[in-house]
């Protein structure tokens, strides 16, 4: 059975659903969304990285206007033209109900916090963000669904399986139930879930592929208060650090004032912990990660294997995620469920087993948290004190990027690859920017 397409989109993440709304501007255009997750109203947490609206439907919310976080965009479009395309982004978001204040664009305040900053050898970004909370992102998944329902064909709980390729030219695909759907324009957004399937596609036919790097640490809870100074003006912080002793890059991320601690699991039984806060309910506390990032050489090709061993390891001593206070790592002991009841901070994920997070990062890590945590007391004080708790591990996988044109194509003519499976974003507007770059490439070439 064949059916034909103008275009075929791979995946309902926020890079898929940008591109379908971007080419539905042309009205006569055929397009097919396909998604191998639930619709939105059937998803639930067991599919919290699939399913319409993709890891987008259960993320925290947080639009980051930002040409340097969350994505490597730039590398393909210029800076001014990217910052262009984040404003018409962020409307869109608006235009479907995801209307709300915007943090970090006072000048001022960045100023003066930037200042106290490169003072404690930190370098801080300026980052407008908008949070929408998890709650509200969900909402507007589903308005997104309601317009464009009419416009295209949508399938969900449908696997793309092959990428059809015929003289170097896309061709289509062929879904989990044997379907060919014919295309000339294939745009495959299948999200960090999908990126083996990506990288294993892209290797079947005939495309290159880089390596990346893998982002581990911990996740940080103190005191709301203590983060005030930082949380009340920028809302989202983002600190860089290199560190005195290995010279590595730790970077706070996923900040979340008054949120919650909680769990991650990946599809192989990986356990990782994040944060999240929500629009509607708050805690005392803030949460964020601190990363390092290490980028493997020669022979070495698997990043994402050794950031999943380390998290195994996690999830062996800890049964899934350990929590440990500042000063017990410090002194070299164990956390134990009276140490950490005896924490000023009450943890936020009662899942997490009290233990010795030095058992399972290596000292490199350790190193240089303990480092950045001593740098960031300069600026906020009181995240270096012995009540602070340490959640671990926290792991960022990137995928394996591919070789694109500035209209993010491969190099098989009319077949496209982008968003977080890409490689080559790794947050909600990025993400959502990169369907526009290629919707907008599929139009000039229709
Ligand atoms: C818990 C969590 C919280 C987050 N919080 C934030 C935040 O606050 N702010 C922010 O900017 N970012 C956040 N992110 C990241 C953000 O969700 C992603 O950057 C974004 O969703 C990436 O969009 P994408 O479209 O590239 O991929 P995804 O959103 O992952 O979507 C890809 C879709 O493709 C589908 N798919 C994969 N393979 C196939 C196939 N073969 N056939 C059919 N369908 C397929 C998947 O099922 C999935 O639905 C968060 C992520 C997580 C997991």
């Amino acid at each position: 059975m064949k059916k034909r397409y103008d275009a075929v989109i791979v995946g309902a993440g926020p890079a898929g659903i940008f591109t379908a709304l971007e080419l539905v501007k042309q009205n006569n255009l055929k397009v097919l969304l396909i998604e191998k997750g639930p619709d939105i109203d059937k998803r639930d947490r067991r599919s919290v990285n699939s399913g319409w609206g993709g890891s987008g439907a259960f993320s925290d919310g947080k639009l980051i206007l930002s040409t340097e976080v969350g994505g490597w965009l730039t590398e393909y479009i210029s800076e001014s033209a990217l910052s262009k395309l984040i404003d018409h982004v962020d409307s869109l978001y608006a235009d479907f109900g995801g209307k709300s204040e915007k943090f970090g664009v006072d000048a001022d305040a960045f100023l003066e916090l930037h200042m106290k900053a490169q003072l404690a050898e930190l370098t801080l970004l300026q980052v407008a963000v908008r949070h929408l909370g998890t709650d509200k992102c969900t909402e507007v998944l589903k308005s997104i669904y309601k317009y464009l329902s009419p416009r295209i064909d949508i399938m969900t709980g449908t696997t793309v399986q092959e990428v059809l390729v015929k003289k170097d030219k896309a061709a289509g695909v062929i879904t989990d139930d044997g379907t060919v759907y014919e295309s000339g324009k294939v745009i495959l957004a299948p999200g960090r879930s999908g990126s083996q399937w990506l990288a294993d596609e892209a290797t079947r036919i005939g495309l290159d592929l880089s390596v990346n790097p893998v982002d581990l640490g911990v996740r940080v809870e103190v005191p709301a208060a203590v983060m005030e100074p930082l949380t009340s003006k920028l809302y989202e912080s983002k600190l860089i650090y290199h560190s005195a002793h290995f010279d590595d890059k730790v970077r706070t991320f996923c900040m979340n004032p008054y949120g919650e601690v909680t769990i991650e699991r990946y599809s192989d039984n990986v356990i990782t912990v994040n944060g999240h806060s929500y629009a509607s309910r708050a805690t005392d506390k803030t949460n964020f990660a601190l990363l390092v990032s290490t980028t493997f050489t020669e022979p070495f090709k698997e990043p994402n294997a050794y950031g999943k061993y380390i998290a195994r390891l996690a999830n062996l001593l800890g049964e899934g995620i350990i929590i440990q206070r500042l000063g017990d790592l410090i002194e070299g002991r164990r956390s134990t469920a009276d140490r950490i009841a005896r924490s000023t901070v009450t943890p936020s994920l009662k899942e997490a087993t009290p233990g010795d997070l030095s058992f399972v990062l290596p000292y490199r890590y350790i190193s240089d948290i303990l480092e950045m945590l001593e740098a960031m007391d300069k600026l906020v004080p009181g995240v270096f004190t012995r009540n602070t708790l340490l959640y671990g591990v926290e792991a960022k996988f990137y995928s394996q990027r591919l070789k694109l044109t500035s209209g993010l194509m491969t190099d098989i003519e009319g077949l496209y690859a982008i968003g977080d499976g890409a490689g080559i974003t790794r947050g909600l507007i990025q993400a959502s920017a990169a369907g526009v770059i290629a919707a907008r490439d599929v139009l000039k070439n229709t």
